[in-house]
C-alpha cells in the first residue's frame, strides 16, 4: 500500500482556526482514482499553499479526504495514453492537486495524460522539485515581464524575495541581466542569501507598507509581487513608465488598496499570474526557459530536503515565517534528510 499524506476534515475547527488535520497513511490504491497516467513519485515539494492545506487552514483543500501536495515528478509507470511511456520523467504542477484533486505527497499518483510536462534533460527530478511550482510561477512572471517589455537600465523589484516564488525570481531576473531589488522582511537574516542569489539591492519590506500615494517617485522597471495588500499598491505607485508589475501572491494580503492612477497616467500594465490552470504550452515553455537560464548552483544553495514524515513539521515551520527558499518532499525517504 503506497504512503501518502492525506488530509481530513476536523469536526470543529480548532482554536487556531484549522479546520482539517493532515498524517501519513498507507492507503487503498483503489483511492488514486482512475486517470490515464501511473506515475511512481520520487519528489513533491512544499509552497505557501502546501503550507496552507497541511497546517489545516481554509482556503486550499476544497475536497476530503485529499492527498496533499501541489507538484509532483516522477517516472511513468503505466499509461493508457499514447502521448507518455513507462520510464518518461514527468512533472505535474497544479491542475487542482491539492485543491480538489489528490497530489504529490503520495509514493504513487494517477493523472491525466494531458497535463504533464517532460523533465527537462537540464534537471534531476530532485531539481525540478526544488524549482516546483514557485519556480515555474517565478518562470510565467518573468516570462510575462518579458513579453510586455523590460528597460533594463532600470530595477526590476521583487516582494516575497526570500519565499519560494521570490527567491527564484531573484535568480531568474539577474541570469536574464535585469537589476534586481528584493523587498524583505527578513533583511537582517537574508540579506547575505538574497544577494547571492542575484539582489544588487535589498529593501526593508515596511518603506512598502502603509497606505502611499498614488503616483510616488518612479523608480521600478517593473515588479513581480508575490504579496498584494499595501506591498503591492505601492509597487504600482513606484513603477515607470510602462513598466509591468506581475501579480502571482497574497502571502501578505488578498486586497489592493490602490488607484488607477498608475495605469492611466504611467501606462502601467498590471498583469495576473495563475500557475494552476495554465495551458500545456505556456508550461512546458515555463520549464523550457526554466531550463535554458536558471543558475542551478544557486537553487541548491536556496533548497532544504526533507522526508514525508517530515513535511507537515515543516509546512508548520513555512507557515511560521522560520523557513526561505524552497523545501523538497523526498517522497522515498524513510527518515529525515533535513
Ligand atoms: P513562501 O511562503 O515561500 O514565501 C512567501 C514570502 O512572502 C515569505 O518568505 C515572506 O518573504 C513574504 N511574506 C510572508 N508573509 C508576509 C506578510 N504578512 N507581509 C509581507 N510579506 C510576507 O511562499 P511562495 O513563494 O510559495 O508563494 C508566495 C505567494 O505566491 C503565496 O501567496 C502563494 O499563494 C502565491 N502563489 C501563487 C501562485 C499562482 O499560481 N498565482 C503559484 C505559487 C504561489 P520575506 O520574509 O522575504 O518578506
Amino acid at each position: 500500500m503506497p504512503r501518502a499524506i492525506v488530509i481530513r476534515s476536523l469536526d470543529e475547527p480548532t482554536a487556531t482556526g484549522a479546520i482539517n488535520t493532515a498524517a501519513v497513511e498507507d492507503i487503498d490504491i483503489a483511492m488514486l482514482g482512475d486517470d490515464d497516467v501511473l506515475i511512481e513519485v520520487h519528489y513533491s515539494d512544499l509552497n505557501y499553499k502546501d503550507g496552507l492545506a497541511l497546517t489545516g487552514k481554509p482556503g486550499i483543500v476544497r475536497s476530503t479526504p485529499l492527498i496533499g501536495g501541489a507538484d509532483l515528478v516522477g517516472t511513468v509507470v503505466e499509461s493508457a495514453s499514447p502521448a507518455w511511456n513507462p520510464g518518461d520523467e514527468v512533472i505535474l504542477n497544479g491542475i487542482g492537486m491539492s485543491e480538489t484533486r489528490h497530489g504529490g505527497f503520495c509514493e504513487l499518483a494517477r493523472v491525466p495524460a494531458g497535463s504533464l510536462v517532460k523533465l527537462p534533460s537540464a534537471f534531476t527530478q530532485a531539481q525540478a522539485a526544488a524549482i516546483g511550482t514557485a519556480g515555474y510561477t517565478a518562470a510565467l512572471c518573468v516570462l510575462r515581464l518579458m513579453r510586455e517589455g523590460i528597460d533594463a537600465s532600470y530595477p526590476v523589484v521583487v516582494t516575497g524575495a526570500t519565499g519560494g516564488v521570490g527567491s527564484i525570481a531573484v535568480a531568474m531576473l539577474d541570469a536574464a541581466h535585469c537589476p534586481v531589488a528584493a523587498v524583505t522582511g527578513r533583511a537582517d537574516h537574508y540579506g547575505d542569501y538574497l544577494r547571492e542569489l542575484g539582489a544588487g539591492q535589498i529593501i526593508d519590506r515596511a518603506e512598502f507598507l502603509g497606505q502611499g500615494k498614488p503616483l510616488q517617485q518612479a523608480r521600478w522597471a517593473g515588479g513581480i509581487d508575490t504579496v498584494g495588500g499595501e506591498m503591492l499598491a505601492n509597487l504600482l505607485a513606484q513603477t515607470r513608465y510602462g513598466g509591468t508589475v506581475a501579480a502571482c501572491g497574497l502571502a501578505g494580503s488578498p486586497s489592493l488598496p490602490a488607484t488607477v492612477m498608475p495605469f492611466i497616467l504611467r501606462n502601467v500594465t498590471l498583469a495576473g499570474i495563475d500557475s494552476v490552470h495554465t495551458p500545456l504550452i505556456q508550461r512546458q515553455a515555463a520549464w523550457e526557459f526554466l531550463a535554458a537560464t536558471l543558475p542551478l548552483d544557486r537553487l541548491e544553495s536556496a533548497t532544504l530536503t526533507v522526508s514525508l514524515d517530515d513535511a507537515i513539521p515543516a509546512a508548520h515551520r513555512l507557515m511560521n515565517g522560520q523557513a526561505h527558499g524552497r523545501i523538497v518532499v523526498d517522497i522515498r525517504a524513510s527518515t529525515s534528510v533535513a
